[in-house]
């Protein structure tokens, strides 16, 4: 299959002397060039994990739907690309629960993202009411469909596509692998409507949630996922790079 991508999201952890972890990551990843490996640290670490690192690619995990004005303790994806981000995680569901982001303003993030030249990697998952009533796959098909942009140029290399069911983060639960693969292969049916047959094919599909070192191989084999969105496991250099080593 093809390179798999794993990212991390530190959320809102660390301090500068995590920059230690995010340079002993670079340092692994660089014997690993056979997986594609990003962090995305808080916004205060952007500038000085860009600067450490070599190898892998740095991210911001939110920006504001604006450039720039009156907007008190925003980032906007110009500022966050500024500071050495290359992609923007958007529409994560601790965003979209905390911060009430709806998928009209998770649009207008990526619309900013891609006009900034930001890739995106975009979220969406059900809770799980969602899945106990049999909803999971129309849910995040919907979700999707109405927070990723309209039109997109060049979708295949600027968009990656994250599922996370809300249920499976910080959890230690995971859907089976056969429902993962059933929502990533309706997730890749939307991509091809919405992108067309080349970008639709090649916007790749991550999976997040409670993923770990002993779990990776399982969840990564599953139908259409590209890669890993990881939280807690991204924290060390240690846990991070056994998924790593593991894809
Ligand atoms: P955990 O890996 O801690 O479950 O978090 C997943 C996540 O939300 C990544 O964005």
């Amino acid at each position: 299959a093809e390179r798999p991508y794993i990212v991390g999201n530190w959320k809102m952890n660390g301090t500068r002397a995590m920059l230690a972890q995010a340079r002993a990551i670079d340092r692994a990843a660089q014997n690993l060039m056979k997986v594609e490996v990003a962090l995305a640290p808080p916004f205060t670490l952007i500038h000085a994990t860009h600067r450490e690192v070599e190898q892998i690619g740095v991210g911001a995990q939110d920006c504001h739907c604006s450039s720039d004005g009156a907007h008190t303790g925003d980032i906007s994806a110009t500022m966050a690309a500024d500071a050495g981000a290359k992609f923007v995680i958007l529409g994560h569901s601790e965003r979209r629960q905390n911060h009430a982001e709806d998928d009209a303003l998770v649009r207008a993030k990526a619309e900013a993202a891609l006009a900034a030249s930001l890739r995106v990697i975009m979220c969406c998952g059900e809770t799980e009411d969602v899945r106990d009533a049999g909803e999971a796959v129309r849910f995040v098909t919907d979700q999707l469909r109405a927070s990723l942009p309209e039109s997109l140029e060049r979708a295949g290399e600027m968009l990656t596509v994250a599922y996370e069911p809300v249920w499976a983060i910080g959890s230690g639960r995971t859907p089976t692998v056969e429902e993962i693969g059933a929502m990533h292969r309706a997730i890749r049916a939307l991509l091809l409507e919405l992108y067309g047959e080349a970008d639709g094919a090649a916007v790749r599909i991550l999976y997040g949630g409670s993923v770990k070192a002993d779990n990776a191989r399982e969840l990564l084999a599953a139908d259409e996922v590209g890669g890993a969105l990881v939280g807690g496991a991204s924290l060390t250099a240690e846990s991070f790079m056994g998924i790593v080593i593991a894809a």
